[in-house]
Formats: C-alpha cells, structure tokens, sequence
C-alpha cells in the first residue's frame, strides 16, 4: 500500500535475508521494495519471495546494491562485513535508514557506522532479538553490582557456517559487561586460551565458543566466585526472533532522526 515502509533486503537469498523477507510478508506497514544476491551468483534474478518460500513477491533479486537502495526508505543488512560497509555509505547517499544486523566488522569498518548516522538513522544490533536485549541490560546490571572477585566468562554457540568469532552478540555482551565494570573491553578481554596459559588474570573477561550443528544462537554469562556461580543466558531456538527484531526496529525508523542507535532504543529500554 502506498504510505508503507520500503525495506530493501541486501543478502535476500541468505538465512537471514530470507527470514528478514518472510517477516516483512507477515508485517503490517511495510513492504519489500528489492532485495539484493551476489553478483554472479544464480539468485539473481530470481523472486525473492519465491526464494524465501512466501510465494512470488513480484520483487526480481538484483545484483545492482545501488539502485535497489535508491528505492527504499530503508534497508536491512544481513550479509558479510564488505557489503555492509558498502551499503551503508550508498545508504547515507540515498537517505536510506540502515538495519546494521552483520557481524564481524573491524573497527575501522565499524566506525563507517558511525559516518553514515550523521545523515541516516542507523540501528546497529549484533542481535536483534528481544531476549538478547534483555540479557545485555541484565548482564551489564549484574557486572556492576558484583566486584571482581566474580570471574566473568561468556560462552556462546552457533551453527556450524558461522565465519566470525566470538560472535557479535558475545562481544556486545562484553561490551555491556565492561561497561558495568567501568572498564574498556580491549583491556580485559580474554578470547584465546591454548597452552600454557598461566592463572586467570583478575578482571578479565574471558569468551570461550562452541561451534556445530544448526544451532541458531545460544550465549551464557557465568559470573564465578568462591563457592557460587551465577548464570544468565539466552538461547534463541529460530532465527525468526532475529528477523522479527530486524523488522520492527526497520519501522522504527520511521520519523527518526538520523543518529547510531541499538535494539535498546527500538524497544525502549533506553531514551
Ligand atoms: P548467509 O551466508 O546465509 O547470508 C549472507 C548472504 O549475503 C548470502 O546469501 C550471500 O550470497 C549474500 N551476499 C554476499 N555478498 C553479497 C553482495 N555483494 N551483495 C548481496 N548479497 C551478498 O549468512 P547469515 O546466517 O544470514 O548471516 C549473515 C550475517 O548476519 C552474519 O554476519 C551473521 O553473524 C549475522 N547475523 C546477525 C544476527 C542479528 O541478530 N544481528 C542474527 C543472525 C545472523
């Protein structure tokens, strides 16, 4: 319907952006405006509804980021870290809000984030789930009330296709646990241990990851101490929590001024 969102979908044939269109099929209020697949690959050209399973869509998957971006009023990005830097600045060019849901950025790839939310809203979530969230206000809560005698470990799992490590879910939940720490992550955080590793180093925060299977997401937070053990965790047993978290904060945009935001502001934990 004309007044409906536009979302444009990049990676339109990958689990996610398959999941992102589906969602967008069952949402009220907006609509798939295009969808993109990698150049050369043989989606394209192909429905992406009929891809994702929804029946045929009349929207033809495009090898062309540019234009498909020109024609949304939004666009969600689910794909790898060099398209994701791409298609933000094409975002930033065309007045495109951007769903920021890829993982696995340098910083330096991070920071065209932060450049695009001069002129764009941007929401920028590693996990788009509610109880994801949730878990990292809680988690950043929980770090700050307990002192560093509670040795802090996250520990996550994921399917076995998963080309980035720890997750992006599990460093924004160090993040938030440095945060109520007080500390910058960079400086306490512990992701490989292999050998001689000597005694754990007071204050660090250590990862550890799982990988296998089809396992769509699952961390824990274990704060550990002499003679107890806390554990916060999440496990999401469908990518459809992601994807519907991906859609309402794409409607979220709507009317919001350009700035980086994260899912705390799209469920209003945070103002
Ligand atoms: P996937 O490999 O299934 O999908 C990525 C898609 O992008 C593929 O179909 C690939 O062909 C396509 N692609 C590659 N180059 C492209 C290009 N130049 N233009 C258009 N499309 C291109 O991966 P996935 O499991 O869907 O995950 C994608 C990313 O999303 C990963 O970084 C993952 O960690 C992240 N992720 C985030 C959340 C979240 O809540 N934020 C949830 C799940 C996954």
């Amino acid at each position: 319907m004309s007044g409906d969102l536009k979302i444009g979908i990049l990676g339109g044939a990958g689990r996610m952006g398959q999941m992102n269109i589906r969602q967008i099929s069952m949402t009220d209020g907006c609509v798939l405006a295009g969808a993109t697949g990698r150049p050369g690959s043989d989606v394209v050209g192909q429905d992406a509804g009929t891809l994702a399973g929804v029946g045929s869509l009349g929207v033809a998957i495009t090898d062309d980021t540019a234009a498909m971006i020109a024609g949304t009023d939004v666009v969600v990005d689910f794909t790898l870290p060099d398209v994701a830097v791409e298609a933000a600045q094409l975002a930033a060019q065309a007045g495109a809000a951007i769903i920021a849901g890829t993982t696995g950025l340098s910083p330096a790839q991070e920071a065209e984030y932060e450049k695009a939310a001069r002129h764009v809203p941007v929401v920028r979530a590693a996990n788009t789930s509610v109880g994801v969230t949730l878990l990292i206000a809680l988690a950043e809560q929980a770090a700050n009330l307990l002192g560093v005698e509670y040795d802090i470990e996250v520990l996550e799992m994921h399917h076995r296709h998963k080309i980035d490590a720890p997750s992006g879910t599990a460093l924004a939940l160090g993040e938030g646990l440095a945060r109520g720490r007080g500390v910058n992550l960079e400086d306490v955080k512990q992701a490989v241990r292999d050998g001689h590793t000597g005694e754990r180093k007071a204050g660090d925060i250590g990862f550890a990851t799982l990988r296998g299977g089809d396992v769509a997401g699952e961390h824990e937070v274990i704060f550990a101490a002499e003679g107890e053990r806390v554990l916060l965790g999440h496990k999401a047993s469908s990518r459809q929590v992601f994807a519907a978290g991906a859609i309402r904060a794409a409607l979220w945009t709507k009317g919001q001024s350009p700035g980086l935001y994260n899912m705390r502001h799209v469920l209003g934990f945070e103002d």
